[in-house]
């Protein structure tokens, strides 16, 4: 099946930042492969911008090497990466001095849409708005991608929103949250608005449960200091995990509008219950024979930081009044895995005897790897055997469903720039919903902070605390398996 391309309007696109680890691995290898996709119109230019001073060539050679590691077999064809590369270029600049902000005016190009991409630290975000303001780049035509972290609590992100909207209104901002971007995360929306089957049964009457686990084989390699000022909760739970409770729990909008599926987010948000301390499981990775721990990975040996955290939620109102919503993340875990198992109730009646078992429908979205979803129905074991019962999954790999232009659609960074340029802001938060996350994990570091919480220390390669395990097992449940 060949995906259908939709082109966007001509455009001219900033990187701040654009020498950086994120557009080296991301930001720019995806344009390019929109680019070989058909979907950058002839038109369009991309900006590198950072402070070390680098020509046009300097710079398109190291766009180059960064399409040939990161953008895949793509980048074997030399006639649309030479393509690529002439529609970049690069402009000397520094954040926070004056220097360069006129050529990159004279760059810019009459009423085509203007995109900024903060790829840089957030603290530089001010400095650039006021900039591009002073510089006479924040028209309406203008607007801006920020990158996470979105502030380190409520206060510094209601700062960081005001800093924004002395220059920006809120229709041009674009709060990238990558995780959004993935094709089964819009194929949950699709899933749920798009059938009849699963609405009826999406809520406390029919659903047990549901897990949320992103968990990772890495630990905190070359970000420590940063990560250990941050850790799970700032950096995965309170950006991540909390848009896929959203996107899981919200009822349905209206339309497929950037408002309406906001609106629904932030309610989901707001009617968090604060979470009991018995209900946090908080981890650090322990040293191995062979291999350190986090406390040496972020050269802090009194480190309180969790590098991985396990929650049960739940969500005070009518669709899901006591149904528990668990969620994990954690880093050196068993493998590398994204996906939300929804575990619908037994049926209320088994007319097939205590022998057929206890059998569940388990509906299980996959992030990473291998994008898709399984639904487990229960179906007689084939055989003479007399009534027994057996789960199947019934397994949609997006790949083998589709075809391999499905896999090939699904890079996140690609799909979400492209938004932009459309102005579509429905895969993006708003800042309200920064803001209401926020207001809800605060409380829960404080609580960290004043009760000076230890995490556990647990096993490198397994599944994380026996702790998350007890999260679970008290309430008769337990962890969808940590599948390699
Ligand atoms: P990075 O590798 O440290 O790159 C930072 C970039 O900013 C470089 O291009 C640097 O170039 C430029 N820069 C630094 N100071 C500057 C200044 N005063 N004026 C203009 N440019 C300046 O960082 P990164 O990993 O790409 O991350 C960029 C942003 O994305 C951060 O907010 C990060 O939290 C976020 N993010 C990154 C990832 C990732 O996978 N890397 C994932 C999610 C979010 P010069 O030194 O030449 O100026």
């Amino acid at each position: 099946m060949v995906s259908r391309v939709i082109p966007v309007d001509p455009f001219d696109l900033v990187i701040f930042g654009g020498t950086g680890d994120l557009a080296r691995r991301k930001i720019l290898p995806g344009l390019f492969r929109r680019f070989v996709a058909g979907q950058m119109p002839p038109e369009a230019q991309v900006v590198g911008a950072a402070r070390s001073e680098m020509d046009d060539a300097g710079y398109r050679d190291f766009v180059r090497e960064a399409i040939v590691e990161f953008a895949g077999p793509l980048s074997d064809d030399g006639t649309q990466v030479d393509g690529f590369l002439e529609r970049v270029s690069y402009v000397a600049i520094d954040a926070k001095g004056e220097a360069g902000w006129d050529a990159l005016r004279t760059k810019m190009r009459g009423d085509l849409v203007h995109a900024f991409y903060f790829s840089v630290a957030p603290a530089l975000f001010g400095d650039i708005a006021e900039r591009l303001h002073l510089h006479g780049l924040a028209g309406d035509e203008s607007r801006i991608v920020v990158e996470k972290p979105f502030g380190k609590d409520l206060d510094s992100a209601k700062a960081l929103n005001a800093t924004l909207a002395e220059h920006f209104h809120e229709h041009q901002i674009y709060r990238i949250d990558h995780y959004l971007g993935k094709e089964t995360v819009q194929n949950l929306m699709a899933v749920r608005f798009g059938n009849v089957l699963f609405e009826p049964l999406w809520n406390a009457q029919y659903v047990d449960h549901i897990q949320i686990t992103v968990a990772e084989t890495v630990g905190v390699g070359g970000r420590g200091s940063y990560y250990d000022q941050s850790g799970a909760m700032r950096d995965m739970v309170q950006n991540h995990l909390m848009q896929l409770l959203c996107l899981i729990a919200m009822e349905p909008p209206a339309k497929f509008e950037p408002d309406a599926v906001r609106d629904e987010k932030l309610k989901v948000i707001r009617a968090l219950e604060p979470v009991e301390p018995h209900h946090i499981v908080r981890g650090q990775y322990d040293k191995t024979v062979d291999s350190v721990g986090y406390r040496e990975d972020v050269e802090n040996p009194r480190s309180f930081t969790e590098s991985f955290l396990a929650l049960k939620l739940h969500i005070s109102n009518w669709r899901w009044a006591g149904t528990p919503f668990y969620l994990r993340t954690g880093k050196k875990l068993r493998a590398r895995t994204s996906e939300i198992v929804v575990v619908f109730k037994d049926a209320p009646h088994s007319i097939f005897g205590a022998d057929a078992g206890r059998h569940r429908n388990v509906l299980a979205i996959r992030l990473q790897p291998n994008e898709g979803m399984t639904l487990d129905v229960t179906i007689k074991e084939p055989g003479p055997g007399g009534m027994r019962l057996v789960d199947v999954p019934l397994d949609m790999t997006f790949a083998d469903a589709l075809g391999p232009e499905a896999e090939q659609a699904t890079e996140a960074y690609e799909r979400l720039i492209m938004d932009v340029i459309r102005g579509n802001q429905t895969l993006f938060m708003r800042g309200d919903e920064v803001e209401a996350a926020w207001a809800w994990t605060d409380p829960i570091i404080a609580g960290w902070t004043a009760r000076s919480d230890v995490p556990k220390p647990y096993e490198q390669g397994g599944t994380g605390p026996e702790d998350s395990l007890m999260l679970m097992h008290r309430d008769g449940r337990r962890w969808r398996e940590l599948k390699t």
